[in-house]
């Protein structure tokens, strides 16, 4: 069977949209960051482009429509990181940082944690970031391998009521936040049974 992918009519105006929006904003980042020396330097120079990505509603576009956004699937998000990373890949690699540290608790969160750590990616307003802490030092694509492989080692303990995390994290975007005192939400993917040799289902 003949597998149709002309764009619907939603998708069309989405993407163009997206193009226009990175024609006329996301091609100032280069200019705006490539003078400074520092990474830090150009993650804060960048903003304010994040801020109108907000602000013109590309964030809560691609949140799904149950969750109080206006995502339609992921479908969305290929269409807008096509027309987005075309221009410039720094302001988007936040947005789809943003997205991918959003998607645990899109995919498995509680109602009540739906509700409350989504909220702030809502709004058109701000520059709130979310982070996805997976890759370790150690190595990450081999993430199930069982010690003394490289693989997911960072554990969590239940400590009375708190979940006591230790381990390494490195290349997670937008991590640091704007002020380098994190992101306004950080999922950490860790071990809650470190001995037990991972399996297709451990998380
Ligand atoms: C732009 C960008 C943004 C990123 N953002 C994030 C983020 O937000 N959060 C986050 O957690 N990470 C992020 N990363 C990191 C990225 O997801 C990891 O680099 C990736 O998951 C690979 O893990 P690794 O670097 O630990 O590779 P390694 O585990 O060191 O693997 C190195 C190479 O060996 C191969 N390899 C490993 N094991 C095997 C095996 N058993 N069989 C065959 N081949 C194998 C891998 O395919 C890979 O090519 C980002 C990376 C980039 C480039």
């Amino acid at each position: 069977m003949p597998i149709d992918f002309t764009l619907t009519r939603e998708q069309r105006e989405l993407q163009m949209s997206a193009r226009g929006f990175a024609r006329t904003v996301l091609s100032g980042v280069a200019d705006a960051t490539r003078h400074l020396a520092t990474p830090a330097e150009r993650f804060a120079a960048t903003r304010p482009f994040y801020e109108q990505v907000v602000k013109a509603g590309f964030l809560r576009r691609m949140i799904p429509a149950p969750l109080g956004g206006e995502g339609t699937g992921v479908f969305d998000m290929a269409i807008v990181a096509e027309e987005f990373q075309s221009v410039d890949v720094n302001v988007s690699l936040t947005l789809f940082g943003s997205l991918l540290g959003l998607m645990p608790v899109m995919l498995a969160g509680s109602p009540a944690q739906q509700k409350t750590l989504i909220a702030p990616f809502l709004e058109r307003a701000g520059a709130p970031l979310a982070a996805f802490a997976f890759s370790e030092p150690g190595g990450s694509a081999n993430f199930a391998s069982p010690v003394p492989g490289t693989g997911l080692r960072t554990a969590a303990h239940l400590d009375g009521e708190d979940w006591v995390i230790t381990g390494a994290k490195q290349w997670v975007s937008s991590a640091t936040g704007w002020d380098g005192n994190g992101a306004d939400l950080i999922c950490v993917v860790c071990r809650t049974d470190p001995a037990a040799r991972p399996t297709a289902r451990s998380p």
